[in-house]
Formats: structure tokens, C-alpha cells, sequence
């Protein structure tokens, strides 16, 4: 074949450039040395497919042949107004020569031809980039020579077609429905339904009308000399990088626009050989489970992209092992190798030519929080990474989906014996999801935005889809597989998906889902089980995940407590949460608020008889008595319930009036008594408590009278608590539990407060361990919770063995910001429009409110140097803010018992990657 006269031909002689811009997969330690070993630099060179098609050739991995043009070529081509730079095409084509030599096989020529595909890649994966053209280097005499050669004309005008089809899609840009239009119709015509039952002769007169399309689409024949074909391709490529669609990518996705795209031109593998070859993609191990056994979809006697474009269906990797355990073999073998050269599961793209297995791609593959803990606990067992690699390959959100809600069994079998479950799918990626089916992605997401809980639900989803898809709690689709499009993106970000459930009728354009007899309308209700496939009408109940099931998470976190500093505590009112919170590996209850245990039912009334009384009159003290029975059975349990670990316990928070039944509803009822006149005594009663809560009404009962603040002014009620707590604590001691109270004041801002509550709080403790005969070691502490408590925390400390930041009131008191009244008017609004980065409710605003912590700390510590010091505000369970809190020096964290897992993973992390 003749060589196209180069344009750059004359520059060449002249230049004699010794740059290099092109490097055979077999050459990439040059590129390596070159780039003083940076694997980063590697991939910008030669784009990420390239450099993994390198790096696999090196680590003894088939793969076919083959050569990149690297980025710098390609922005050079840009830069020089689409010329390729000097030197650039004459080393392709030496390239192309070795790739001949290797092979065996030349390229153009019909004795025994060599094909190659050529494959765009720029340093990070990206759409909008050109798509692979596969074939190329076959022409009308090649094809006729390979026929000879392979004896099967069927597969190489099933070749040929293809690579007039894509070249004449991809690189000239005519639209594919004119080719995919002649498809249909000529298998109507045959009165088939899939492409294989399509023969030789019917592929050769495909290729024909190809070919003739071509011609009328462009004007020009389609290009027989390969070199030409070649060029042409290698040009698409570097034009494609600023194409409109990946400059709008590089925009959103923060990707710098110079790093230009390198293309790869390999020997082309044949899936397409008859029913001995085939192709697919394939996991290392299963991305739901984590289970070590290759997971993936396969089709015979297919090319390329056939597997996941869902022309036909494709069969599980599972069968492969039945079908040919030959290659099953290879393949493990080849999984092996990866997977010890990257030390990670790895997600590749593979063919199989008559027997021989080849891998075309590798990356490390997604996968849900199950396999991600799976397969970081079993790689350190098989001596592949370390603890510490594999407690930093799950994240804090791996945690969270782990201990998601599930699908109540019973629940399931009864909904089945209704026949509720409709159908079942793929279960591609594990959860319980309920919500409304929407049918299409944006309705998806204004639903989510809204806060509904969605189900979207689509034949087949694609990458326009995915803002839907991250505003559902479930996805549920009639077409794909495993490896799908909705499969791969619901693992990655733990959405429950079923895909792949085809009784499923679904007709997005009259927004309606048919199955069987039942029809099922946009915003009807959905339950959909991403573990196990099944899809419910309605709602099926979901129950709590058993932590205590989760072994390898267990493992995977006990690893975690082995790295971090901080301890993590719960915040506990009761004590079933604090055995749940110690189950869970808290170290401690960080806070138990007592208000909580004054709300129960059989209790308020006496609380608000209490409150009503005569502060230090005897009518006071005969509530406070029986109240004291009920907080001494709460201290009881939780101080049990937590042997030999700190237990924090506030004393009482909240205003009075929180106690007290709303006046309004007070003024009806005692307007319906005076009406009828019949109950004066009730009419009494309720007038009495309107006139109490009238005297408690405050106009900001959040700077009003609670905590320490009512602590000092009804010094019998404090005195109530401190006594139910101590002799609880004494009679567990005499029981042999090991107590350890820390009694903590809220709301202060001065330390007299500290100092006056604390005095009360040693006098009783004195009168309660004397009258017991026993010792117990015990902390006062307060809560920072207001700036000038921070500001003057040395002073704080004179009196405190302890301070605990409680970040929700810090937070609204720092910003002067009430949380109930600005989440809804304004503050999600800021945070949206970039006002604020984050919600510093959620995550703890480190420039103010952390100012002030460490501020505090370190004039607390001044004073005291073992000062305790942690947080018990909701941000104890934010990764974000709990890296915080290990790098400003706290001793714990203390979060709500379903978080402490979580706190303990991020806690790790803080102390691993400070
Ligand atoms: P993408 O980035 O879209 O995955 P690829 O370049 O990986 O594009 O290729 C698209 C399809 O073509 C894949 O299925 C790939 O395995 C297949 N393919 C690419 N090059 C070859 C080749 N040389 N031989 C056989 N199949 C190939
Ligand atoms: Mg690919
Ligand atoms: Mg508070």
C-alpha cells in the first residue's frame, strides 16, 4: 500500500526532530524515565487508556500490540492549525512496522492483513471525546484477501461494515440512524431479529449500501488506502478534544482545557470469529458483594461495544466457566496478575479470539460499600495491601450505606403472598429503596429537590440521566445488565437499583409501567430491593441493618481503632442507646440529656406540677421526690448499661415553658369549661397552668432561662438530679459496676456559674456517697456553648475537669443564627447560591465557630493541662468536622449511636492522612 504524500513530508527532512510523540505500549518504561517516574506524568503524556495499556503490557498481561500518540502531539496539531508537528507521522508509521512485525501481519496488506482500532484517551476519562473505530486498515481487496485467509466471509463483512459504519459516524460525522435505518430494514427484510442470524451475503450487500452511503453522505469514496484511513482517524481524534461537547465537559468537571487527548492504535482482536471468540467486560471480583469470583457480562461471537449497547443480551461471566473452562482459566489467571499488579479490583474489557483471551482495558472498578469493606478487609488478608491502605480505601459514606435501612423479610412475604411483587431484575446495586416512580430524570430531581422520595424509573438510563439518578433513593430499569449504565453509576453513589427487569412495560411517553393486569401511574408508590432484584406496588416496611451481623465492617473498624487518637463517644438519653452506641464500639456516653426523660408520658404531669409550685416550697420538694425516682431507674440503666466508660450527664437544659401544653390550646379548653360550668375544679387547674405558662413565656427562650441559668434559680431541682444520679451511681458500685459520671453544666457564660453549680453539686455528692459508705470518682464539667464562655475558658477551667463543645448552640450563637427559623428562609438558600460553602450546621464552620474552639482549648489547657475536651454537637459524626477536631487536639468525639461507626472510620482517617 502507498504511503499518503504527508504534508509535513518536507518539514520532516529539514527538522529531523529528535521529540518524540509517539511510544509503543511496549516502551513504557521510556516514558516512565522521561517523566522522572511519575505515574501522573505518564498518564498526562499518554492519556490514562494508554498508560494502562502500557502499564498492563509491562506487567505480562496479553494485550494486542500497539502504539499512543501522545497528548503533546495532539495539542502541537491544535497549536500549528491542524498540521501534525514535525516528525509525528513518520514515527507512527516506524510504529506501525513493529506492531507489523509483532504480529505478524501487515498493515494493508490482503495476503495477511493486519487491522488495528484506533482509541482516543486523554489523561482523566471523559465523554465528548471520539469514540473508538474498530476494523481499520480493511478495504475492498483486503477484505477479499482476509476471506481467503480466514475462510469466513460472514466475519470479515461483519468487520468491514463496521468500520465503514463508524469511520463514516465518527469520523466523518454522518449521522449513524442512516446506517442503523438500512440495518433494521434488512433484517425485516430476512425476517430476523438480531444481527447474528444475519449471513455472509447479507453482510456483504450491507457493506455495499455502506459503502454507498458514505459516498452520497460525504460526496467522497469511502478511503481505501489504510494509511489514509489512518490519518484520518488520528486526526478526528485530536480535533475531538475541542469538540463542543468536551469543552463543556472540561467546564463543568474542572479539567484544564491543554492537556489534550492521545490516541491509541492497537492490532486489532476479533470477538467476532464464530462461536469460538467473543467479548466482554468482566470485574475481578463482584462490585455488589465484594466476593472474590470474576463478575461480568459476555457475548460470543460479538465485537467491541455489542455487549454493553444491548443489541443482544449478554450472558454472565459465571456461564463462561461452563462453557469453556479453558479460557475461564486464563482469565482467572489474568485477574490474578492485575489484581497483584495494582493491589485493587480492577474493571477491564476483554476478547476472545478463537480460544485466546486478551485485555483491551483495566481501571479500578466501582463498587458498592459492600464490596469496597469486603474486598479491603480480604486484601489485606491475602497480603495485598496494608491495614492502614485498606481502612482508608472505605469511606465515611461506604459506612453510612452499610447501615442502611433493609426491607423487613416478613413484611416481604407477605406483600409476595398478596402479589404485590411485580417483577424482579438484575439486582445491581444493594439497598431498600420506597419512593414514587417518576419517568424521566428531571421530574426525578425537582421530586428530590422537594424531598420526595423517588423511584426513577426507566427502560435504560443513560449519562443525561444522572442528575435523576442522584436525586432517587431507588432506580429501576426493564433493559441492561450488571454492568449496565444504571447498574455501574447507582453502585458508585449507593443508590438501590434494580436494572434489567423485563416484564417490566415501561412507556415513558404516557408515563405508565404495565405488568401483567397492573398498571402503575407516575407517582404511584414503588418499593424496589437493589439485594436481591424484587420490585413491590407500594410500600414494604424497613427495619434497622444488625451491625453485629456486619462482620468484616467490624473488622475493617476495629482496624480503624487501631490508627486514630480521638475517641469516639454517643450521645445516649436512654439505655437502650447507650448498649446500641457501645455495640456499635462507643468508648463513653459523650451526652445524656435528663430533659428527655422528663417528657414521657406517666411523667409530665408531675414535671409540670413541680414547675407550677413555689420555687423551695415543701410542694416543690414532694415532686421533685417522685421525679427523683424516675431519673435515679434512667442513671441506673445507662451507668450500667456503659461499665466502665465515662458516662457525660447534663443536667437540665431547656426552658420550663418546653414542658408546659400550649397556651392557645390551654385558652379553648378552659373557654369549653366555662361554657359548660359543670367542672370548676378542672376549670380551676386549667386556669392555673394558662397563668403559669403565661409567667414562663419568653420572647427568646433560647437566650432565656435554661440551663445552668435555671440550674442556679431552682437549685432543688438540680439538687433532685445530682442526688438521682449519685445514688444511682452508688448502689451500681456496691452492685461491683464500675462507674464513672462526669456531671456536666450547660448554657454558661461566666464562671461563677461554673463555680456556684459546682459547689452544690459536691455537697450533694458528699451527702449521697456518705450516706452510702462508698467512693465514687467523679468530673464537673460545662459545655461551651456561648462565645464568652470560649473566650474566657481559662476562667472556665479554674472550675471544670472537663468542657464539651456543644457546636449546635456554638454555632447559632456564633453566627447569631437560629436554626429552626433560618434553615427554612434562608440558610439553605445561601449555601445553594455559594453564600456559604457548606450548612455550618452540618458541617462545623472551622474560620469562626472553630476559631473559638481553639481558642478555648488552649486557655483551658493553660490552666489545666489534663482538661478533657471534646464535642457533643451533631458535627461529632461529620467526617469533615471530625477532622477537625483531631487536628485541634480534642480527645473525642461524641455523635448519635448510628454514627459512631462512622466517627471511628473518620477519626482514623484524620490521624492516617495528617
Ligand atoms: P471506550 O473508552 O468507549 O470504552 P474503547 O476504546 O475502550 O472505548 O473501545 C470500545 C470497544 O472496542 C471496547 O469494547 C473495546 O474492548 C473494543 N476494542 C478497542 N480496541 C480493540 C481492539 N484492538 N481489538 C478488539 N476490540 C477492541
Ligand atoms: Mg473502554
Ligand atoms: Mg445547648
Amino acid at each position: 500500500m502507498a504511503t499518503l504524500a504527508m504534508p509535513t513530508k518536507k518539514r520532516e527532512v529539514v527538522a529531523k526532530s529528535t521529540r518524540r510523540w509517539v511510544y509503543r505500549f511496549d516502551e513504557i518504561d521510556e516514558v516512565q524515565n522521561k517523566v522522572a517516574e511519575s505515574w501522573d506524568k505518564t498518564r498526562a503524556l499518554l492519556g490514562g487508556k494508554g498508560a494502562g495499556l502500557g502499564d498492563m503490557t509491562r506487567a505480562g498481561v496479553p494485550v494486542p500490540p500497539g502504539f499512543t500518540v501522545t497528548t503533546e502531539a495532539c495539542n502541537a496539531y491544535l497549536a500549528e492549525g491542524e498540521q501534525f508537528p514535525d516528525g509525528m507521522w513518520t514515527q507512527a508509521v516506524a510504529a506501525l512496522k513493529a506492531v507489523e512485525d509483532q504480529s505478524g501481519k501487515y498493515f494493508g496488506d490482503p495476503k495477511n492483513p493486519l487491522l488495528v482500532s484506533v482509541r482516543s484517551g486523554a489523561k482523566f476519562s471523559m465523554p465528548g471525546m471520539m469514540d473508538t473505530v474498530l476494523n481499520l486498515g480493511l478495504n475492498s481487496e483486503v477484505a477479499e484477501g482476509l476471506t481467503k485467509l480466514s475462510g469466513d466471509e460472514r466475519f470479515v463483512y461483519d468487520a468491514y461494515r463496521r468500520l465503514v459504519q463508524m469511520f463514516g459516524s465518527v469520523v466523518m460525522n454522518i449521522a449513524d440512524e442512516a446506517f442503523e435505518d438500512y440495518l433494521t430494514e434488512i433484517k425485516s427484510q430476512r425476517a430476523v431479529k438480531s444481527d447474528v442470524e444475519l449471513n455472509a451475503a447479507d453482510w456483504k450487500q450491507v457493506t455495499q449500501e455502506f459503502l454507498a452511503i458514505f459516498r452520497r453522505e460525504t460526496g467522497s469514496e469511502f478511503p481505501q488506502d489504510p494509511y489514509e484511513q489512518l490519518k484520518l482517524a488520528v486526526e478526528a481524534v485530536f480535533k475531538s478534544w475541542n469538540g463542543k461537547r468536551a469543552i463543556d465537559y472540561r467546564n463543568a468537571a474542572s479539567i484544564a482545557h491543554d492537556l489534550g487527548t492521545a490516541v491509541n492504535v492497537q492490532m486489532m482482536v476479533f470477538g467476532n470469529m464464530g462461536e469460538g471468540s467473543g467479548t466482554g467486560v468482566a470485574f475481578t471480583r463482584n462490585p455488589a458483594t465484594g466476593e472474590k469470583k470474576l463478575f461480568g457480562d459476555y457475548l460470543m461471537n460479538a465485537q467491541g461495544e455489542d455487549v454493553v449497547a444491548g443489541i443482544r443480551t449478554p450472558l454472565p461471566i459465571a456461564n463462561l466457566e461452563r462453557e469453556n473452562p479453558a479460557v475461564y482459566a486464563q482469565f482467572v489467571d489474568i485477574a490474578d496478575k492485575l489484581e497483584r499488579h495494582y493491589r485493587e479490583m480492577q474493571d477491564v474489557e476483554f476478547t476472545i479470539e478463537r480460544g485466546k483471551l486478551w485485555m483491551l482495558q483495566t481501571r479500578s472498578g466501582k463498587r458498592t460499600a459492600r464490596s469496597a469493606v469486603r474486598i479491603a478487609v480480604e486484601m489485606v488478608t491475602e497480603g495485598l495491601i496494608t491495614r492502614q491502605e485498606a481502612v482508608l480505601r472505605v469511606t465515611p459514606q461506604h459506612v453510612t450505606q452499610l447501615l442502611h435501612p433493609q426491607f423487613d423479610d416478613e413484611e416481604k412475604v407477605k406483600a409476595k403472598k398478596a402479589g404485590r411483587m411485580i417483577a424482579t431484575g438484575v439486582n445491581a446495586s444493594p439497598g431498600a429503596a420506597v419512593g414514587v416512580a417518576a419517568f424521566d430524570a428531571d421530574l426525578a430531581e425537582k421530586w428530590g429537590k422537594a424531598k420526595r422520595s423517588v423511584i426513577m424509573v426507566r427502560p435504560e438510563t443513560r449519562p443525561d440521566d444522572v442528575h435523576g439518578m442522584l436525586a432517587s433513593a431507588g432506580i429501576l430499569t426493564s433493559r441492561g445488565g450488571a454492568t449496565s449504565h444504571a447498574a455501574v453509576v447507582a453502585r458508585q453513589f449507593g443508590v438501590p437499583c434494580v436494572c434489567g427487569a423485563e416484564a417490566l412495560n415501561i412507556d415513558v411517553r404516557n408515563r405508565v409501567l404495565t405488568v401483567a393486569d397492573t398498571v402503575i401511574h407516575e407517582g404511584d408508590t414503588l418499593s424496589v430491593d437493589g439485594s436481591t432484584g424484587e420490585v413491590f406496588v407500594g410500600e414494604i416496611k424497613r427495619v434497622e441493618p444488625e451491625f453485629s451481623r456486619e462482620t468484616q465492617l467490624r473488622t475493617l473498624l476495629a482496624w480503624a481503632d487501631e490508627f486514630r487518637r480521638l475517641d469516639v463517644y454517643a450521645n445516649a438519653d436512654y439505655p437502650a442507646d447507650a448498649r446500641r452506641a457501645r455495640e456499635y464500639g462507643a468508648q463513653g456516653v459523650g451526652l445524656c440529656r435528663t430533659e428527655h426523660m422528663f417528657f414521657q408520658e406517666e411523667r409530665l404531669p408531675i414535671v409540670q406540677a413541680m414547675i407550677l409550685s413555689e420555687p423551695n416550697s415543701a410542694e416543690e420538694a414532694l415532686n421533685l421526690e417522685k421525679l427523683q425516682h424516675f431519673q435515679h431507674d434512667d442513671f441506673y440503666g445507662i451507668f450500667k448499661a456503659m461499665d466502665g466508660q465515662p458516662v457525660i450527664i447534663r443536667l437540665l437544659d431547656p426552658p420550663l415553658h418546653e414542658f408546659m401544653p400550649d397556651h392557645e390550646q390551654l385558652a379553648m379548653h378552659a373557654a369549653g369549661l366555662r361554657l359548660m360550668g359543670d367542672r370548676p375544679n378542672e376549670l380551676a387547674r386549667v386556669e392555673d397552668l394558662m397563668h403559669a405558662v403565661e409567667g414562663l413565656r419568653e420572647f427568646n427562650p433560647m437566650l432565656g432561662l435554661r440551663g445552668v441559668r435555671l440550674g442556679i434559680m431552682r437549685p432543688a431541682l438540680s439538687a433532685m438530679q445530682v442526688r438521682a444520679l449519685f445514688e444511682a451511681a452508688c448502689q451500681l458500685k456496691l452492685e461491683g459496676v464500675d462507674v464513672r459520671p462526669e456531671i456536666m453544666i450547660a448554657v454558661t457564660s461566666h464562671a461563677n456559674e461554673v463555680k456556684i453549680m459546682r459547689e452544690l453539686i459536691e455537697r450533694v455528692a458528699a451527702e449521697v456517697m456518705a450516706k452510702f459508705g462508698v467512693q465514687i470518682v467523679y468530673k464537673v464539667g460545662t459545655m461551651i456553648e456561648l462565645p464568652r464562655a470560649a473566650i474566657i475558658a481559662n476562667q472556665m477551667a479554674e472550675y471544670s475537669e472537663f468542657f464539651s463543645f456543644g457546636t449546635n448552640d456554638l454555632t447559632q450563637t456564633t453566627f447569631g443564627i437560629s436554626r429552626d427559623d433560618a434553615e427554612g428562609k434562608f440558610l439553605l438558600n445561601y449555601v445553594e447560591n455559594g453564600v456559604l460553602e457548606d450548612n455550618p450546621f452540618q458541617v462545623l464552620d472551622e474560620d469562626g465557630v472553630g476559631y473559638l474552639i481553639r481558642l478555648a482549648v488552649e486557655r483551658g489547657r493553660a490552666v489545666r493541662p489534663d482538661l478533657e475536651v471534646g464535642i457533643c454537637g451533631e458535627h461529632g459524626g461529620e467526617p469533615r468536622s471530625i477532622d477537625f477536631c483531631h487536628r485541634v487536639g480534642l480527645d473525642y468525639v461524641s455523635c448519635s449511636p448510628f454514627r459512631v461507626p462512622i466517627a471511628r472510620l473518620a477519626a482514623a482517617h484524620a490521624a492516617l492522612q495528617a
